[in-house]
């Protein structure tokens, strides 16, 4: 009998008021859903304090 995969896709959030930009997640996740990559000024702007020091 042959087996269907089936794939649950699901949205990833990064909350980048806590994200440090340490790239564990590059590292680990197997499927690379992640990149690092430079935020826009827009996004920038709506960090909190503690997150636009991160
Ligand atoms: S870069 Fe580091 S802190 Fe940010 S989401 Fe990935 S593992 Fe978490």
């Amino acid at each position: 009998m042959k087996k269907n995969k089936v794939i649950i896709s699901t949205p990833v959030h990064v909350n980048f008021n806590a994200c440090d930009g340490c790239g564990v997640c590059v590292d680990v996740c197997s499927m690379n859903v992640f990149e690092i990559k430079e935020i826009s000024k827009e996004a920038m702007n709506d960090l909190s304090f503690m997150g636009k020091i991160r």
